[in-house]
């Protein structure tokens, strides 16, 4: 039997868009069946487990291999602390003689035709070289980020300094199909050039073009100039244009049904019956994804905020940051009487809440989002245009693409810090739901909904695209 083999990085964004693709391919192939990898994560929010179950329990041809627990040195894991600081490149590394023994057991009952690696993993690639398996990559995020990834090498070559280092708010501005990227809003990750992440996350971009194909979710119109700039080649340290390995944009790719009866639990009905219950297009809905965390002293301002600005509200609120607090109460966490004051018009979700459903509610009308990449194509398929409060990893790009670029977002605006005020959340709130600015926004993610269904469409560029992705693997 044919089957591909998909190694995910173990988070929930990652794992749902590979099995969203895996799910495509299968359309399209359904003879095959589909392995996927999963090594256990440093950090586990406990999310994975009950999606992998309820997947395996539904599709019986996407096969879940579990690798086994790794020991991780002490300095590891006293190290991860927040998303921030969340990294994977010692874990991949380590488990590579685990991913070459289950390769090796795949492969007595089947015959693999392709390996699809997330770009994060491209720890994987020695091991498939050696079971010489075209290995794809797959970019979870946008084009725009894939191509300043691309080009970290060159800005790793031009630079001799560390991004901490440098002044925050020198420009980036040659990242090919980017616009200008201030150093503040480059990844974390990539700040400090001694880290051991930031040398695994230079040598994967210098590893990527070296796959038989890099899949990524996004489509074609959403970020025409990234797209053609990867196209046209990637500047290269040392000399003339890098050209890529053929690029797939296949988005978008997402959950057509996140209800959070399987992940997370609790109070989703209840939310959607209350915004059942509000006016068409009246509620702005506020959902940081799946580790979108902030401190006491940032809720109680963002409830102010929210409070002042007078709008309806659907604002998902995980446990705070770090020890304060834990398990307390939202009474005692937000401004005394927020709750009690509020009831009318406002409902705030403890637990998972059911994102896709939410955002596709005639009473939403506006998403404050921490920028997400699945969250972003969420809104996007939704037509919900957003205001953009990035929180860790590529946000703060998505940030500077959702407003500068495809103009389908408000900013949000912190200090040096990352703070965010009450005056800024109450007048950006006002702007999205009510403003000549916000109804632009609205207009031009309505145009951008429809391109994506047109791209998913029989004949859109994004199902021919995957057509000949799955064509090009040879079949027995
Ligand atoms: N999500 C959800 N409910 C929540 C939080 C997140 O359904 O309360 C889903 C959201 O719809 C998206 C995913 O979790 O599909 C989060 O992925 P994203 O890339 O937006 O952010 P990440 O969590 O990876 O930072």
């Amino acid at each position: 039997m044919d089957a591909i083999v998909m190694y995910p990085l173990p988070v929930i964004g990652h794992l749902k868009s590979t099995v969203e693709l895996a799910k495509l391919i299968l359309n399209n192939l359904p003879s095959l069946s589909i392995h996927i990898i999963v090594f256990k994560p440093p950090y586990d929010d406990g999310l994975n487990a009950p999606f992998i179950n309820k997947v395996s329990g539904t599709i019986p041809s996407i096969i879940f291999h579990y690798l086994p627990t790794i020991t991780l040195p002490a300095s590891f894991i006293s190290s991860i602390r927040t998303p921030e600081t969340l990294t994977f490149e010692e874990v991949l590394l380590l488990n590579n003689p685990n991913l070459h023994q289950a390769l090796a057991s795949i492969s007595e009952n089947c015959t693999i035709v392709a390996f699809i690696a997330d770009f994060f993993c491209y720890a994987a690639l020695s091991v498939t070289a050696k079971f010489n398996i075209p290995t794809y990559e797959f970019f979870t995020s946008g084009a725009a980020c894939l191509s300043l990834m691309l080009y970290l090498p060159t800005i790793h070559k031009n630079t001799t300094k560390s991004l901490k280092d440098m002044d925050m708010d020198t420009l980036f501005d040659n990242i090919p199909g980017m616009p200008p990227v201030p150093v503040k809003d480059m990844p974390k990750l990539l700040h400090e050039r001694d880290s051991k992440i930031y040398q695994y996350l230079l040598d994967a971009s210098i590893q990527c073009p070296r796959s038989a194909g890099i899949i990524i979710n996004t489509f074609e119109p959403l970020e025409p100039r990234a797209v053609k700039a990867m196209t046209d080649g990637i500047a290269a340290p040392d000399g003339p244009l890098l050209s890529l390995p053929p690029l797939y944009c296949i988005g978008p790719l997402i959950v057509s049904d996140n209800r959070g009866g399987n992940i997370g639990g609790g109070g989703e009905p209840e939310c959607l019956a209350w915004l059942d219950m509000q006016p068409s297009q009246s509620v702005v809905f506020l959902c940081f994804g799946s580790l979108g965390r902030f401190s006491v002293e940032q809720l109680k301002e963002t409830a102010v905020g929210l409070e002042r600005s007078g709008e309806r509200f659907l604002w998902v609120v995980k446990n705070p940051l770090s020890e304060e607090k834990p398990d307390t109460g939202l009474n005692l966490i937000l401004p005394e009487g927020f709750l009690d004051r509020t009831k009318e018009r406002g409902f705030v979700l403890e637990s998972w809440a059911p994102q896709v459903e939410i955002l596709n509610h005639d009473s939403v009308s506006g998403f404050v989002t921490h920028c997400g990449w699945n969250s972003v194509l969420e809104a996007v398929c939704a037509g919900v245009p957003m205001l953009a409060w990035p929180l860790y990893a590529e946000q703060r790009c998505n940030r500077i693409l959702l407003v500068e670029e495809m103009k389908i977002a408000l900013p949000m605006a912190e200090s040096e810090d990352g703070f965010v005020s009450s005056a800024e959340v109450e007048k950006r709130i006002r702007e999205l739901m009510n403003s000549e600015e916000g109804n632009s926004v609205r207009k031009q993610i309505m145009a951008m909904k429809n391109e994506a269904k047109k791209a998913v469409s029989e004949g859109g560029s994004s199902s021919v695209v995957l057509s000949k992705l799955v064509q090009s693997w040879k079949l027995n």
